[in-house]
């Protein structure tokens, strides 16, 4: 009986050693004894670890010691005790106090520890310190939340514009056909510049999230820097004739050659002639020169302007930055321009660098774009690569037939401008305000090109256009939708539903010539 009673006794202090081995080894959570009353019994390294404090310091002080004074004052320690002796079990993540004052986020596990006749002889209390996981989870949701955010900003700003396009649409029609009806004067070259500004400003809206969520499509075509240059300049002409500055070119007509999207990289320099002409004194002069070496093309816009500060320098790419001294000279800007333009160019593998020595001593920018000459074979996954332009391609040749023209549209002032503009180029054109009325008129009328707006009352564009396709007459209509919806998926919608093309209001000249060309050699004029 002694003996057994011996080994009982050895094998029960193993036990004891090896559970104090195991709880001592648990170094990420803290697990202690209370006694009945809640004072310290026993302590882990893991306890020291997160608390700070050692065995030899905290044992026999009250748990209390590690609870915040508000939570001591609504008297918690003596709830939560009470709660673990009467259910057994009591969890809370909260805020919990290290040796040295500060706080770390614990979670918090109280059990109740009985003797075999039940008798509460004291508590086991498990803490996590969960200070760093929550860290991350606070970050994560403020990212998300950011994220959020800034979505619901761009798509506030794609509707904005969008909403921004259609009076836009009329007003620039408008303008035109005072044009062409001979109308000059000062006030209608007011109207004329401030709402090219104006579509500018609409245009820079859209393009940001098109840009913030990778949608923008470029069309690569190996394009000479010398016609880009040329196109950027009639886009810069209106704020360059108006301040009086003369530009200097210096580009070769050949021999400067990239893959790229000739709108877009347009767009890129018309930008910096804009800004050069902007932030100069009127009769200034601005330099536009180019040149290709070591596989790349180099393309500098030097102003001798006001200049931009040293600090601001790579911070102007930034969208809505803007330079406070610029500011007040400001004519007008989004400070949207150059953030565009530096996405524009990383989209074409380029990159884009500002340069001035300070206020008064004129700015240069530097665009740098690989030259399509060093290329090696054209990356096919980069993307944006050779998309199709559409139908519209101003290879057709024109003639001087009448085109019957069809517009559906259900704002009333766009669609008699868009006639008035069309009839004042010598075609014949038709309105309707919605989809019902345009298959009555269209049956009649027989048109060649039908220019008809999506959102439309009754039947939407994609409804018409299905309609029309199906009438026996129709088999050579050139279908047009003319929306305020400019982004991509809203053209494959519109060429899916079974468009020839889709045109984004305003509708310039241009691209209504471009589109009464394309009517062409569909049928001869019998009105
Ligand atoms: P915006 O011209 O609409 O303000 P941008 O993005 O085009 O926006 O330009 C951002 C800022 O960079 C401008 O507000 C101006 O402070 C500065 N900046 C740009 N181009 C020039 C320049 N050629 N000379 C001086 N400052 C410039």
């Amino acid at each position: 009986m002694t003996e057994r009673a011996r080994t009982d006794d050895v094998l029960h202090r193993e036990g004891e050693i090896r559970l104090r081995l195991l709880i001592e080894s648990i170094h990420d959570y803290a697990i202690f004894m209370l006694d009945p009353d809640g004072r310290i019994a026993s302590w882990n390294s893991g306890a020291e670890r997160i608390t700070g404090w050692r065995e030899d310091e905290i044992v026999g002080r009250h748990f209390s010691t590690f609870y915040p004074d508000e939570d001591i004052r609504a008297g918690k320690c003596d709830l939560e005790l009470a709660v673990a002796a009467e259910i057994g079990r009591f969890e809370d993540e909260a805020s919990r106090l290290r040796k040295d004052g500060s706080r770390f986020w614990a979670n918090v596990v109280i059990s109740a520890v009985r003797d075999e006749s039940g008798r509460l002889i004291g508590f086991a209390k498990v803490t996590r310190d969960l200070t760093e996981r929550r860290q991350v989870e606070r970050e994560r949701a403020a990212r998300l939340a950011a994220e959020q955010a800034s979505r619901a900003k761009d798509e506030f700003i794609a509707v904005l514009a969008h909403e921004l396009r259609t009076p836009l649409a009329p007003i620039v029609n408008a303008v035109q056909l005072a044009r062409l009806r001979g109308y000059d004067s000062p006030e209608l070259e007011v109207v004329e510049r401030q709402t090219q500004h104006l579509v500018r400003l609409v245009e820079d809206l859209l393009d940001v999230p098109r840009i913030t969520r990778g949608k923008l499509e470029l069309n690569l075509e190996r394009v000479e820097i010398a016609q880009v240059v040329s196109q950027a300049i009639e886009m810069a002409a209106p704020v360059l004739e108006q301040r009086h500055h003369i530009v200097d070119i210096d580009v070769p007509r050949q021999g400067c050659a990239v893959m790229g999207d000739r709108f877009r990289l347009a767009q890129v320099l018309s930008n910096l002639l804009t800004n050069a002409a902007k932030y100069s004194e009127p009769h200034g002069r601005i330099a536009v020169a180019a040149a290709a070496a070591g596989g790349r093309v180099r393309i500098t816009v030097r102003d001798r302007g006001i200049g931009i500060e040293p600090a601001m320098l790579s911070s102007i790419f930034d969208g809505f930055v803007q330079d406070d001294g610029a500011r007040n000279r400001s004519m007008g800007g989004l400070g949207l321009g150059l953030s565009i333009v530096r996405s524009l160019v990383q989209l074409h593998r380029g990159r884009v660098v500002a340069r001035s020595q300070g206020r008064g001593t004129g700015s240069e920018f530097e665009v740098e774009l690989p030259s399509a000459d060093a290329e090696e074979v054209a990356d096919p996954g980069a993307g944006a690569a050779g998309r199709a332009s559409g139908v519209l391609s101003p290879e057709l040749t024109e003639t001087s037939a009448t085109r019957r023209v069809l517009i559906v549209d259900d704002s009333e002032d766009a669609a008699t401008l868009l006639a008035e503009v069309i009839l004042a180029l010598g075609h014949t054109p038709r309105m309707a305000h919605d989809g019902i009325a345009a298959l009555d008129l269209a049956r009649n009328f027989q048109p060649d090109i039908a220019l008809i707006d999506i959102e439309l009352p009754i039947m939407d564009g994609y409804q018409l256009a299905g309609h029309l396709r199906r009438e026996p007459w129709a088999h050579e209509l050139l279908l047009v939708a003319v929306t305020g919806h400019a982004e991509p998926s809203a053209r494959t919608r519109s060429l899916g539903a079974g468009f020839h093309d889709h045109i984004a209001k305003p509708l310039d000249f241009a691209t209504i010539q471009r589109i009464l060309r394309a009517g062409v050699g569909r049928r001869p004029d019998t009105d």
